[in-house]
């Protein structure tokens, strides 16, 4: 998760916000461990949003609006979630395999 955010030093608070909000989930729901890399991006993301609306780009090949809308994480609870571009429905990457 945090590799998808491109080392930039602005998101290491929105990373640590969400990272300690979800502990706290965690302990509330200790059977929801799964779901917490999913819900982690989907925070993260919501708080860049704030600041970069198309964050993160889609970069799906075959994508009519390639690098002008942002991909969004599926399935919004559940193992395994993925950056999905909601134009053509692909998957892009594994949430925190965005950048190779
Ligand atoms: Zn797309």
């Amino acid at each position: 998760m945090a590799a998808d955010l491109a080392r930039d030093p602005r998101w290491d608070l929105v990373l640590d916000a969400a990272v300690e909000h979800r502990r706290w989930w965690l302990e509330q729901w200790p059977n929801g461990a799964e779901h917490v890399l999913g819900l982690l991006a989907q925070d993260a993301q919501e708080a860049v949003h704030a600041v970069e609306p198309d964050w993160p780009r889609c970069t799906e090949g075959s994508c009519p609006e390639l690098g002008r809308h942002a991909l969004f994480v599926e399935p919004d609870l559940g193992p395994d979630p993925f950056w999905v571009c909601h134009r053509t429905g692909l998957p892009v990457a594994a949430v925190g395999h965005l950048h190779g």
